[in-house]
């Protein structure tokens, strides 16, 4: 009885035993799969990881090959169409779909480089412009999509004097105070388009500067005054803007597209009403005194007074009071 016991006694020591290390076996086990799905998940994360950091790299490449493009061109939703009006100097951007596999860029901007997908205040280089006639440089465009949205409500509204099919949008290059090629855009009267393109022309080839020639809409504040001040705050060169005159209530030879201000910094706008010059831009003060020959002044030696007048355009420099040295008019 007592061996029995014993030995019973023993059989359960020994299975308890037999259970604590097959708990300690199967503990050993779990610790090492759980490590072998721990390493592999690991190195899947970094090769993930890896992925992650490729794509990154080939975000980037291709970021800086877009900048570099939308330097130079690509507003793809902003291609105004010609009119086929006869006064329209160029053609139609026949689908210039690129492959997008190219990995040079360099000849392939040379070759697509175009005026009307140009953005207005990009730079163009000699080697965009190599196979571009300068004549397909100077474009008129019927006034529609993205350049109406622009205008607006701002420097167009609904009006008894000019509607939109008497306007042209033009685009234009032109030097820059830095003597840089840029791409310049105006609203001008229809029938003033093609002087406009042949005077743009004739100042670019004569490397003619100007600061910069946006929409006077890009400065607009709520109301044709105030923005024609900031757009001449930012020497800004304009044309068209649904305006009275400067304090009057006549309308505008810009309302009708028929006047154009050229570097208004170093061409203000000026009365004499007490004896006394008057101006409205501070950053024109140093161009006051006509006397004093500076850079960008417009006088009767210069070539844009020259080349305007020549399309018989009148200089506001030429008037008795106000002077107004940026305004060309017919
Ligand atoms: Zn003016």
């Amino acid at each position: 009885m007592v061996k029995k016991k014993q030995k019973a006694l023993k059989k359960k020591a020994f299975q308890k035993k037999a259970l604590k290390i097959t708990g300690m076996v199967l503990f050993v086990l779990f610790i090492t799969a759980a490590l072998v799905v721990n390493a592999f998940l690991l190195k899947k994360v970094s090769g993930l990881k890896q992925e992650l950091e490729q794509a990154r790299e080939a975000q980037a490449v291709l970021q800086s090959q877009i900048s570099e493009l939308s330097e130079t061109s690509a507003e793809p939703d902003r291609k105004p169409e010609t009119e086929g009006n006869g006064e329209t100097t160029g053609k139609e951007p026949a689908g210039e779909e690129t492959t997008g596999e190219e990995t040079t860029g360099e000849t392939e901007s040379k070759a697509s480089w175009k005026i009307d997908t140009a953005k207005a205040g990009s730079l163009v280089s000699k080697t965009q412009l190599a196979n571009v006639k300068t004549a397909d440089c100077f474009k008129s465009y019927a006034i529609k999509g993205e350049v109406l949205k622009r205008i607006n409500g701002k420097s167009y509204v609904e009006n008894p004097d000019i509607s939109l099919s008497q306007l042209r949008y033009l685009k234009v290059l032109h030097y820059n105070f830095s003597h840089k090629v840029q791409v310049g855009e105006l609203i001008v009267n229809a029938e003033l388009a093609k002087d406009y393109l042949e005077i743009f022309e004739e100042l670019y080839e004569n490397q003619y500067e100007i600061q910069s020639m946006y929409l006077i809409d890009d400065f607009w504040t709520g109301e044709g005054q105030s923005s024609d001040h900031d757009s001449m705050q930012a020497n800004n060169t304009s044309a068209f803007c649904y305006r009275t005159i400067t304090g009057g209530g006549a309308l505008s030879n810009h309302a009708l597209g028929r006047a154009i201000d050229i570097n208004p910094q170093q061409n203000p706008y000026v009365t004499y009403a007490n004896g006394t010059p008057t101006w409205y831009n501070d950053n024109a003060d140093d161009y006051i005194d006509r006397n004093k020959k500076q850079d960008h002044m417009i006088s009767h030696e210069d070539i844009c007074y020259q080349i305007f007048t020549a399309h018989g355009f009148t200089w506001g420099g030429d008037w008795d009071d106000p002077k107004d040295y940026q305004h060309f008019e017919k």
